[in-house]
């Protein structure tokens, strides 16, 4: 399923030996973090506009596909701001909901060329009526030419990439890389997008910036998520990490040495490919890992736990999802769910690594095994939807709705309350008063725990703008695990009026359908409101609700 991959030869190993930091021997540092922080909120004023168009009088068309949504944004381009749609924009993908609408999102490219950031999504109704546009535009190319010829090779911006990260000598996919138009610095660079991704005790999804020009690293960012045979599927039983008796679902497989195995693999789901339980076996290395698997059909032991809560809570958030939204699976398209267990030595995190998800054991200290928490596979695994919906860039507002977001779907699955991780801290923690991560119904009861974050804030986590963290983005992403709590607080607000399964369609329609990977709080409040409005007719007192919720935080 993995490939063992060798970065290029310019990480040697020679290299690599000793604990000096690769980068520092190949680029020396260029700019402090700070500056580079302040320039993030320069080119996002200008680079990054964002726009909701709504019509009173729609505009029919014969039917709703991209060459009219073109056609409607060619004659509108007062409206959105848009000049030279059809030379602009080009089509991501169309997608049919089950309200009979169909959403056509477009990118802004240059000489094809996406735009980073930068997503038009334009809205038909059943009647085949553009009804709103919405996304973000960059409003500084109409003056700037860029020359969109690169003058790096694919190969160079990947071992720049590489190098910049201090990634391992072993990848976990091969690296990826994506010729972008790059605004940054009140700038826009023509630059390869390279995605990197490794494990180890500080494990990576990178997304480094390689200026296709001078194959200097422009910008970077860590995207991973932390909280964090025979196919005939039989019923199996096991015990969790808190005691629990769990039914699950298992796969009876011959090996040729050992016999008849068990393995905690379920075939059982009609068009998915399966959900599939590994053992990461108390490393960092998953190349060779394998389905976990026992001598019998009932999975009891001390180190069966932590796999069984995982196999266990992974099939019900898939049946969350499907059974509330009609997603079949994260991709809404059957691919295969994998969570690996025992990650790590005593690993205080679980993450969504972007193809799958990880549960350390904890420490014993201040969590146990990680995946007994249902709000946290639901957490993780609402990253994986992310990933194939709005795609929230992991860093400042936009990584704070993807965190507020996997919060909210967590608190929604594990239904008894509106608390994260409560299921999850060891006893020493609990005994020192922590005993859950976060809250959705009363974010200043928490501790931030981490002093770095906290010093940047009153202490606790927020529940209205008035107590934003202003964050640099090399402290938590600037701040995703933190200010995520004032729009989760809007959530919780939100769910009390109108309970949890009309929060759920709300909030699965505006991540599914509106909201675009530079999405700011603001726009998360427009994307609510309108999914509402769809869902429940606008004026209802569900749209009410939505407002209500987040005036109550003050965002608006
Ligand atoms: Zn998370």
């Amino acid at each position: 399923m993995k490939k063992k991959l060798l970065a290029p030869v310019l990480l040697s190993s020679a290299m690599l030996i000793g604990s000096i930091p690769v980068n520092v021997l190949a680029h020396p540092m260029e700019s402090k973090e700070v500056s580079h922080v302040q320039a993030m909120k320069e080119w996002n004023e200008r680079a990054s506009v964002p726009f909701f168009v709504k019509e009173r009088s729609a505009e029919k068309f014969s039917s709703s596909n991209s060459s009219n949504a073109l056609n409607y944004l060619k004659k509108n381009q007062d409206k959105t701001g848009i000049v030279n749609p059809d030379k602009q924009l080009k089509v991501k993908n169309v997608q049919k909901d089950e309200l009979g609408m169909t959403h056509v999102r477009f990118s802004q490219a240059i000489n094809g060329i996406p735009i980073e950031g930068t997503e038009v999504i334009a809205h038909f109704n059943k009647n085949n009526e553009v009804v709103t546009v919405n996304g973000r535009t960059n409003q500084t190319l109409a003056v700037e030419n860029v020359d969109t010829t690169p003058s790096l090779s694919k190969e160079v911006a990947l071992q720049e990439a590489i190098v910049s990260v201090n990634a391992p000598q072993e990848l976990t996919y091969e690296p990826t890389a994506e010729l972008v138009v790059y605004p940054f610095q009140n700038k826009n660079y023509i630059a390869y997008k390279v995605n990197v991704n490794f494990m180890g005790e500080d494990p990576g999804n990178w997304f480094v910036y390689v200026d296709a020009k001078s194959g200097k690293v422009i910008d970077k960012f860590n995207g991973l998520m932390h909280a964090e045979e025979n196919k005939k599927t039989q019923t199996g039983s096991g015990r969790g990490v808190n005691g629990e008796h769990r039914k699950l679902h298992i796969t009876r497989v011959k090996e040729p040495n050992s016999g008849t195995k068990f393995a905690l693999a379920d075939y059982s789901h009609q068009n998915l490919e399966g959900i599939f339980t590994y053992d990461a076996t108390a490393d960092w290395d998953t190349t060779n890992d394998v389905l976990y698997k026992g001598n019998s059909a009932s999975f009891i032991s001390d180190y069966d736990r932590a796999a069984v809560d995982a196999h266990y809570n992974s099939e019900k958030v898939y049946e969350y999802y499907l059974k509330e939204h009609g997603r079949n699976s994260l991709d809404g398209e059957g691919m295969a769910i994998n969570s690996y267990v025992h990650m790590g030595v005593d690993y205080n995190n679980a993450f969504w690594n972007g193809s799958y998800m990880a549960y350390g054991d904890g420490d014993g200290e201040f969590f146990i095994p990680l995946s007994a928490g249902l709000d946290v596979a639901a957490h993780e695994m609402t990253h994986g939807v992310i990933t194939h919906t709005a795609n929230l860039a992991y860093r400042n507002q936009s990584g704070a709705l993807n965190e507020s977001f996997a919060d909210v779907f967590g608190a929604l699955v594990d239904d008894s309350d509106w608390e994260m991780g409560e299921d999850i801290m060891a006893p020493a923690a609990k005994a020192d008063g922590v005993t859950r991560l976060r809250s959705l119904s009363d974010p200043n009861s928490v501790v931030v725990s981490n002093p770095e974050r906290a010093a940047f804030g009153s202490g606790v986590y927020p529940d209205h703008m008035d107590e934003y963290y202003n964050m640099p983005l090399n402290v938590d992403n600037g701040g995703v695990h933190v200010n995520s709590s004032i729009t989760n607080h809007a959530a919780y607000l939100i769910g009390q009026e109108l309970g949890r399964e009309k929060l759920g369609k709300i909030y699965y329609r505006a991540i599914s359908v509106y909201l675009t990977s530079n999405s700011n709080f603001s726009d998360a409040r427009q994307a609510l409101v309108q999914s509402a409005g769809d869902l429940y007719g606008e004026g209802s007192a569900e749209v009410t609700a939505v407002n209500a919720g987040f005036d109550a935080v003050g965002i608006y």
